[in-house]
């Protein structure tokens, strides 16, 4: 990442909006920037499937669901964030992943430029193509700032998007086991 590139935009960019970019508060604020950007844009080095390398093998195929990862994503529309849960569940086909491997291909493609509709697809189509079940689904739930804090302005109101892969497009029982489970214990 060129950080020296974004501490010139950000110094630009405070400067468009008429503030005073040498004032003492704002003085390190684009060095700030950009190493924040490291950060929240760090999965754009990450291989999206670094993560879902290391398998157990399973003797069953039941459904197994992770639910509530709380995800950050940047929208790249206008580079605020949204962010909310996300829940995947997966029918195992002789390989299942460690529990915390599927949070981390979410940071994976979470932590880019995003819309809510390829994060939902790149999760799904990440876990179908490394962990080859036999199939997934994904859904996301959140709130996206760039429309609760301008434009339409309605706090609360949240986003939600699914991808289905595998027997999960096949076979619409599974998609009713998975709202099942989701609701569930809650
Ligand atoms: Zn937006």
């Amino acid at each position: 990442m060129d950080k020296e590139k974004i501490e010139r935009a950000v110094y630009l960019l405070l400067e468009g909006i008429g503030e005073n970019p040498e004032r003492e508060g704002l003085v390190e604020t684009p060095a700030r920037i950009a190493r924040m950007y490291e950060e929240i844009c760090g999965g754009m080095k990450e291989h999206p499937g670094c993560h879902l390398q290391k398998t157990f093998t399973a003797e069953h195929s039941d459904m197994v669901m992770e639910k509530d990862i709380t995800f950050y994503s940047l929208c790249e529309h206008h580079l605020m964030p949204f962010f909310g849960k996300a829940h995947i569940a997966y029918i195992p086909d002789g390989k299942v992943v460690g529990i915390s491997k599927l949070a981390r291909t979410v940071e994976v493609f979470a932590k880019r430029l995003q819309i809510q509709e390829r994060l939902t697809a790149e999760i799904a189509d990440a876990v179908m193509e490394y962990l080859k079940p036999k199939g997934v689904m994904v859904l996301l739930e959140a709130e996206h700032l760039c429309m609760t804090m301008r434009g339409v302005k309605k706090p609360g109101s949240r986003t939600h998007s699914v991808a289905l892969r595998g027997v999960f497009e096949e076979d619409s029982k599974l998609e009713q086991t998975f709202y099942m489970m989701l609701n569930k214990w809650r």
